[in-house]
């Protein structure tokens, strides 16, 4: 797999754990129909007439009907063309339906390879799908940032214009119904990582086709770059969904999951894990703790936070917590000073100059990151903050966090770590 500057090969070990197909030059073009996933797709033949398809980073669900097809989702504008050939390789029958499950960039995007072969499917998703279009738009240069993206051929590195959206030609808010070769498909609402979720039950099969309410990690419910996610929704959505008793369930990312205790125990376990955040939170909030002290105490019982398919590989507890802070409090943090705060370098150059010099800054550091990495890199941060000329403020800035994001389960952590050396790097 090619190098990429943003990824080490951690991190990018870790994205092919947790995302399957991802990784080369895709990983930086989501939004690029030209940039095809590093491998050919992943074909599994789930049940009879079902298929989960890995074109890419997400999955998409295939259900094979006596009239036709039904997919669930369509991945990045980059898998199109193997998506095409992996439906086709499946099934000659017509496409006559899609499902989105949501409008993330992942997911929504690569349907235009089958419509350019001339399919004519009727398109489905949540009536929230079409103000997440709309904020792609509006925030498309935003959203390449926070998500690594350069532009393609298009000179777009975001969905952002008409062309890139297939606007649905029926949309619902709490539930459909599709019925197709004599069989039902129910297709819910939910909230979850986003608002404009769905999920499809087809219940003459035992089979779930969950999106990204299901993704065999902790629920990415706290993304600290990202909008607001949906804890308590979210456990309500797998509730629902454990109470239907699938045989099998077709992941957004990651590996199917069968049979029908294995995905009880997962989905109520993710339930009873997001409700113990969000009451945490919400007993915090009511008794008038600061954010930081409601975060400081949140601890996960064994029994969550022990459950092999909810480890914080790429979201943490901690950040669902705070997710949940924004929702139903302000942006402020509590602490007076930061309200209408001096800038953080103009704090830095008064740490640094009470402790002596930049050096003094750096030296603490080291010590500290022998016992203390959390707090080293507060200090780290100080010294280059202080002075970002400085030889020696910048390699312990960078190798502080570089130290810290090694001992880091969490992906989009390892990310945010790494970036203290491209910070470097780049002056
Ligand atoms: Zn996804």
């Amino acid at each position: 797999m090619p190098q990429d500057e943003r990824h080490s090969d951690a991190t990018l070990a870790l994205m092919v754990r947790n995302f399957g197909n991802i990784g080369g030059e895709q990983v930086r073009h989501v939004a690029a129909r030209e940039v095809p996933a590093p491998h050919p797709p992943l074909v599994v033949e789930v049940a009879p007439h079902t298929w989960m398809i890995q074109p890419g980073m997400a999955n998409v669900g295939l259900f094979e009907t006596e009239d036709g097809l039904l997919l669930v989702d369509a991945g990045s504008a980059g898998d199109g063309p193997a998506l095409r050939d992996a439906v086709r390789r499946c099934s000659d029958k017509p496409l006559r339906y899609v499902v989105f499950t949501h409008a993330h960039s992942d997911h929504a995007y690569g349907l235009w390879s089958l419509l350019d072969a001339g399919e004519r499917p009727t398109v489905v998703a949540h009536e929230n799908i079409l103000g997440h279009y709309a904020r792609y738009a509006k925030t498309a240069g935003l959203n390449a940032v926070i998500n690594g993206q350069l532009p393609g051929a298009n000179g777009r590195a975001w969905p952002s214009a008409p062309e890139d959206f297939v606007v649905p030609d029926v949309t619902f808010r709490d539930s459909i119904e599709l019925r197709l070769g004599g069989e039902r498909f129910v297709v819910r609402h939910a909230k979850g990582e986003t608002d404009d979720a769905a999920w499809v039950w087809a219940p003459g099969r035992r089979v779930l086709a969950a999106g990204d309410l299901v993704v065999g990690y902790l629920p990415n419910a706290g993304n600290p770059r990202k909008v607001q996610r949906y804890a308590e929704e979210w456990a309500d959505a797998a509730e629902q969904m454990a109470a239907l008793e699938p045989e099998c369930v077709i992941t957004g990312h990651g590996a199917v999951v069968h049979g029908a205790e294995a995905i009880r125990d997962e989905l109520l376990t993710m339930a009873a894990y997001l409700r113990h955040i969000v009451r945490h939170t919400l007993d915090g909030l009511n008794a008038g703790l600061l954010p930081e002290a409601i975060v400081e105490s949140l601890r996960i019982p064994a029994h969550l936070a022990g459950h092999p398919r909810l480890q914080p590989n790429y979201d943490r507890p901690e950040f669902i917590c705070r997710n949940v802070i924004r929702r139903y409090g302000g942006w402020w943090d509590g602490r007076p000073a930061n309200l209408l705060p001096a800038p953080a370098a103009a704090q830095a150059r008064e740490v640094a100059e009470l402790a002596g010099g930049v050096g003094a800054v750096v030296d603490r550091a080291y010590a500290v990151a022998g016992h203390d990495l959390r707090l080293a890199c507060h200090l780290a941060e100080w010294a280059f903050l202080a002075d970002p000329d400085d030889e020696s403020a910048r390699e312990c800035y960078a190798s502080v966090f570089e130290r810290r994001g090694g001992t880091e389960p969490s992906l989009m952590v390892k990310v945010a770590f790494s970036e203290p050396r491209r910070q470097v790097r780049a002056r």
